[in-house]
Formats: structure tokens, C-alpha cells, sequence
């Protein structure tokens, strides 16, 4: 058996339209890992179609429904989202935007074999679960400022195993090439993928500024209660208003290829959050790295704009935004290949 064991940093939603997200839903998470899965699948060379529409079943699969399953074949594995004991989470059902949130402790995610799973497998849920941590989020609606998680436990076995596998790897996954209705779609893959991470820094203590922040009163309580501030919708806008494609951003049946998590602080800081912005950017390495200096200047510039009241009144306030550190999906796939870590 394996475990994962995460701080909830910003909150996790893992339900769906119509249902309320104050809880964690294990077909939630089991969702999210797929969709990463699936990602670093394609990143690494191999196959993974889209579950929602898809031709793989019992007597030909790709590499994510080998593991995940499909029409006639089942996952191979069951997973137990485990609480922390006397630690209620607590959420907002009546705004049920907040998605889950808990004040304390860790939630643990057990990972219980009901056939056998190739090592190989197990080192590419590892990788994914890594990759979720460090770059990405966990959960639904992780382009509106859910699903950043902290791992508890960096180590464990599976990193050990990943020297003796990640050689394998290439020859363990199947070409895209041999599937014909994979080909000429538009998915999400780690080689088009950048993860930028941002500082943001007030001139005073957010406390204090808090009311000169233009942040939804709904979303306020994650301030209040859990020190998150909700500012995704506000760096959604900011990039919006610059040169980088609208069509990143979704819209028209096509999910959006620019996620924004919340404000989160790391280091008990009051003046200072830190938030993260990942994309997958189809194209050249150049397009990402254009990509990468738009962002950069827009938010260095602009954000405050789309952060600050105007209407209170208030002047002065100054924000600065740093990158702190920048990313790319090639980087990563060449560390994975070189069996180091990241
Ligand atoms: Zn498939």
C-alpha cells in the first residue's frame, strides 16, 4: 500500500456542478490524479486518451486506463481518503464556492492495490503526485484559486524505486502513433506545461488593508478564518487584460489552459502571500517563454490595478510582485529521465 499525506493550503474542491464541495470526495481526487496522469503520460511519450470520450476498453487501452480503467476494465487500485481524527474540516456550504478547508492536521490518501500494478505505475503516480504539489493543484476548479496542497512526508519508498524505473519508462509506455482516434487532438501535456510562482508583497498588513482589497465578500472568510487570500479571480483579470490569447483562458466548451491558485502564506507572514500561475502553452519553447515574460510584466505592472478598491478612496497602497521561481514541463521531463529529483 501506498500513502500520501498533505496539508490543504488552498481549499480542495472535489465536487462537482451540482453538488456541494464541503467535503472530499474520493472520485474527486481520483479524477484530479487521472488528469495529471494522464498529462505526464503524454509528457513522457505515451498514450492517454480523454476518459470523457474515449474508444479504449478491456482489449485495447492507453497508458492512463491501464492504471485507471476504462469501459470493461476496472481500476486497479481502490483509494481511502483518511481525515485527521477530531479535526472536523470546515466549509461555507452556502457560498459553495470555498471548496474544503481544514484549520489543522493533514488528510492522508491511501492507495489500496486490487490487482497488480507495474513498478513503473507506481513511479509515475509517485511523479504525478509530485507534480501536483510542487507545480499544479489538486481537485476541480484549480483555475479559480483551488487545490494548492503541501506533501507532509516528501520521502517514501516509491522515490527509491523511481532510480530503478525511470529507465524503463519509455519502452513501459505505449506510442500515441498506435492509436488512431488520439491523434489531432488538443490535450493537455507536460511538454507544453509552465509553472510560475509569484510573491506578492503589501506596503502594510493585509490585515490592515484588507477592506481596500477588491475581493469578493463571499470569498473574505478565507482570509479571516484560513489566511488564503483569495486573489485568483483578481490575477485571472489582470492576465486577461494583456496580450497573451484569449483562447488560453477557455470558454466556447473549451476548458480554460491558464490555472491561478489563491494567496497563501508560507512563512506566517503578514504582509506577503505567495500564489501560483500554471499554464500549458501549445507551441515552441519560445511561446512559453514569451508567455512567461507577458505574465510577468503584467502583473508586475498591473496588478494592483485589479487588486486595490479605487472607489474607497484609498491611495498609496503599494504592491509588488516578484516571480520567485519559473518552471518548465521540458525541465521536468528531463529530470524525471535523468532519475533525479526536482
Ligand atoms: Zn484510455
Amino acid at each position: 500500500m501506498y500513502e500520501v499525506k498533505f496539508n490543504i493550503v488552498t481549499p480542495l474542491w472535489t465536487g462537482d456542478s451540482e453538488r456541494k464541495g464541503g467535503t472530499v470526495r474520493e472520485t474527486g481526487i481520483i479524477g484530479s490524479l487521472r488528469w495529471w496522469y494522464e498529462i505526464l503520460v503524454r509528457g513522457l511519450g505515451g498514450t492517454a486518451c480523454d476518459p470523457t470520450n474515449t474508444l479504449c476498453n478491456n482489449d485495447a487501452f492507453c497508458d492512463a486506463c491501464s492504471l485507471f480503467g476504462c469501459t470493461g476494465r476496472s481500476r486497479k487500485f481502490k483509494l481511502e481518503v483518511v481525515m485527521p481524527e477530531e479535526k472536523k474540516g470546515e466549509s461555507d456550504d452556502k457560498t459553495n464556492v470555498l471548496g474544503f478547508m481544514l484549520k489543522d492536521g493533514s488528510v492522508t490518501l491511501k492507495f489500496v492495490p486490487l490487482k497488480e500494478i507495474e513498478g513503473e505505475e507506481w513511479v509515475l503516480l509517485n511523479e504525478t503526485i509530485k507534480l501536483i504539489a510542487r507545480y499544479g493543484a489538486l481537485g476541480g476548479r484549480t483555475a479559480q484559486g483551488n487545490g494548492v496542497i503541501k506533501l507532509v512526508d516528501n520521502e517514501n519508498h516509491l522515490d527509491r524505486l523511481a532510480s530503478k524505473y525511470n529507465a524503463c519508462i519509455p519502452a513501459f509506455l505505449r506510442p500515441a502513433k498506435s492509436f488512431d482516434y488520439l491523434q489531432g487532438k488538443e490535450f493537455y501535456d507536460l511538454r507544453d506545461f509552465v509553472s510560475l510562482l509569484y510573491v506578492l508583497e503589501f506596503d502594510e498588513s493585509i490585515d490592515m488593508l484588507r477592506d481596500s482589497l477588491d475581493i469578493n465578500s463571499h470569498l473574505s472568510v478565507l482570509w479571516n478564518r484560513y489566511h488564503v487570500l483569495p486573489i485568483a479571480p483578481n490575477v485571472r483579470r489582470a492576465l486577461r487584460s494583456s496580450t497573451i490569447s484569449k483562447d488560453l483562458f477557455g470558454g466556447k466548451g473549451r476548458g480554460s489552459r491558464v490555472f491561478v491558485s489563491h494567496g497563501y502564506t508560507d512563512e506566517h507572514s503578514e504582509n506577503t502571500v505567495r500564489f501560483r500561475i500554471f499554464a500549458f502553452v501549445r507551441g515552441k519553447e519560445e511561446d512559453r517563454k514569451k508567455f512567461c515574460q507577458t505574465v510577468e510584466s503584467t502583473l508586475r505592472d498591473g496588478l494592483g490595478e485589479f487588486l486595490i478598491r479605487t472607489s474607497k478612496g484609498k491611495k498609496g497602497i503599494s504592491v509588488k510582485v516578484e516571480p520567485f521561481q519559473t518552471v518548465y514541463g521540458e525541465q521536468i521531463i528531463a529530470n524525471m529521465r535523468k532519475g533525479g529529483d526536482r
